[in-house]
């Protein structure tokens, strides 16, 4: 699987993509990472935004500047993301779905007001959000893409975390120890004793089971 970022700040994903799961799954060579940045066709003393017509607060990334990165991406049938407040929520089972499909993935990450919108019209990418929350750029939100959809490629994820996704997976976890004491900071606090629920502890396979469902994860 490859991914092609399109953004005017490549750097903002170094660390992010260099850790843990999906860092290997780069080193495996079972993803692969390629930027495209839209401020290396920008012409000397212009800019890579301007003003919005119609008026408003914020600058809007131009359209060719976005169109020439875009054209550098050579590859058969790629999925192309632009991404957006006002986009489709993204998903699990969307992850699932594209990783299947494609094996090129393009993501386009707005800043400021957003990407000229004829950039998504030219392109035929499908507008994505990742929440009802407003972040200041895209780039965070093709971190978001990549991990999940990295996922979901068969040999990234370790056998031990590839059964983990597969079985019933809670979001409330326990470790020891089985009992613990916590005094919150601060003079006069007294402390406080947190258990792991009696279920768990209990060996019983049917009754974990079915508490682990009722805190499962989607
Ligand atoms: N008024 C603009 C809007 O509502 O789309 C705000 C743009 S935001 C400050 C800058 C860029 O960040 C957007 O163009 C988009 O690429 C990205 N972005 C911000 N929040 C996002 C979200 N929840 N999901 C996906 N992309 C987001």
């Amino acid at each position: 699987m490859r991914f092609h970022i399109i953004t005017i700040f490549p750097d903002a994903f170094d660390s992010y993509l260099r850790e843990s799961i999906i860092g290997r799954a780069i080193r495996n060579k079972k993803i692969k990472i390629r930027f495209y940045n839209p401020m290396d066709f920008c012409p000397p003393k212009e800019r890579v935004d301007d003003r919005p017509y119609g008026g408003g607060p914020g600058m809007v990334l131009r359209p060719e500047l976005f169109l020439k990165a875009f054209a550098k991406i050579k590859v058969k049938k790629p999925k192309v993301i632009f991404f957006s407040t006002s986009g489709k929520k993204f998903t699990t089972s969307h992850a699932k779905q594209t990783a299947k499909k494609f094996k090129d993935i393009v993501l386009i990450c707005g800043r400021y007001e957003g990407i000229d919108a004829r950039v998504k019209k030219i392109t035929g990418a499908e507008e994505i959000s990742i929440g009802d929350y407003v972040l200041t750029g895209g780039e965070l939100p093709a971190m978001v893409l990549i991990d999940s959809i990295s996922r979901q490629i068969p040999g990234v994820l370790g056998k031990y975390e590839s059964l983990e996704e597969e079985r019933v997976s809670s979001s409330e976890v326990y470790t020891r120890p089985e009992v613990l004491k916590y005094t919150p900071p601060g003079r006069g606090k007294k402390a406080k004793t947190y258990r792991v629920p009696k279920v768990l502890l209990s060996g019983h396979r049917a009754k974990i089971e079915e508490w682990k469902k009722r805190n499962i994860t989607p």
